[in-house]
């Protein structure tokens, strides 16, 4: 591969090169079959509310154990299905099985929670996204009150009227929105009051400030903020109680984090947040 028997740093540069590259197409190898393979599950981690300290939600986190690569986070995976295209058949999956096992906990008469899933930017620009939402509703016969979906920022630099109408069409099916990680997009702030969004759920970054610094001027000016719009406001990355105690006296709704729970699989969750 290596054209010329240069020095010795041009081989070793090519080297690394070829090694991160690898990886890559090894998780794009190995990604193409893991569905059919069953290599997916879910965790899941639950929202609290601040006040009545009940849990109210939780979140889908996908996973991805493969024989050749071992388990491989989202944070590196995620990516490559969003460039390959192959997060839409994921996130459908993803989708379907979140459905299904909120409603399965539903049918058991264990105390309704609301399910949220993660959508990409991709996803989220698929023209048949709403109409596979619709199906997926449908087959699985949960209540629409009882999913949100998780977008970014990114996608509101869109077009806005096709994401308005996007958005709208999402809402009129009884859904939830909600922005994750948000404050740390290149989005204006300006789409915010004209987009129906029901939550703003403040990045981990900004949480961890509050630890630094004892306060966050960014967390007050969101917290505010989305109260103004009439939205509710989630903190995510919680560790610590101090973290918990500034949020609650500046009247965050919801928190989540591992001061609650780390992500776990359906079992865990059922047996440690569903029953009484
Ligand atoms: P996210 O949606 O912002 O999820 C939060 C991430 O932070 C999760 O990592 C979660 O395990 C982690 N986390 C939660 N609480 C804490 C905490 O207190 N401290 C720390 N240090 N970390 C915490 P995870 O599960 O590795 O997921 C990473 C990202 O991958 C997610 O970020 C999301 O963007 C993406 N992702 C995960 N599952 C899906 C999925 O089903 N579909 C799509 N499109 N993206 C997904
Ligand atoms: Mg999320
Ligand atoms: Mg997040
Ligand atoms: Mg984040």
């Amino acid at each position: 591969r290596v054209k010329k028997q240069g020095k010795n740093s041009f081989q070793f540069f090519e080297s690394t090169m070829d090694h991160s590259l690898s990886r890559e197409l090894q998780i794009e190898k190995n990604l193409r079959t893991a569905l059919d393979h069953n290599e997916f599950t879910l965790h899941y981690q639950p929202k609290q509310d601040i006040l009545t300290k009940h849990i109210v939600g939780m979140e889908a986190l996908i996973r991805w154990n493969n024989k050749e690569l071992g388990n491989v986070s989202p944070a590196e995976f995620i990516p490559i299905a969003e460039e390959t295209g192959m997060i839409n058949d994921i996130g459908e999956w993803v989708l379907r099985t979140s459905c299904q096992q909120n409603k399965l906990w539903q049918s058991k008469n264990l105390h309704p929670v609301t399910v949220s899933v993660n959508l990409s930017a991709r996803q989220f620009l698929d023209p048949h996204i709403v109409e596979t939402v619709t199906s997926i509703l449908e087959e699985t016969q949960l209540n629409p009150k009882y999913l949100e979906l998780e977008i970014t920022e990114n996608v509101a630099v869109h077009e806005k009227d096709y994401v308005n109408k996007k958005l709208n069409a999402m809402r009129q099916l009884g859904i939830k929105i909600s922005i994750d990680d948000f404050g740390i997009g290149y989005s204006s702030l300006s789409y915010l009051k004209d987009y129906p969004i029901d939550t703003l759920k403040i990045d981990k970054s900004f949480v961890d400030e509050i630890l630094k610094n004892g306060d966050s001027s960014i967390v007050r000016a969101i917290i505010a903020m989305a109260h103004s719009l009439h939205m509710s406001v989630i903190a995510e990355g919680v560790e610590v109680q101090e973290q918990l105690q500034f949020l609650k006296d500046h009247k965050c709704d919801q928190i989540q984090g591992y001061f609650i729970s780390k992500p776990i699989c359906a079992t865990e969750f059922e047996r440690l947040f569903l029953k009484a």
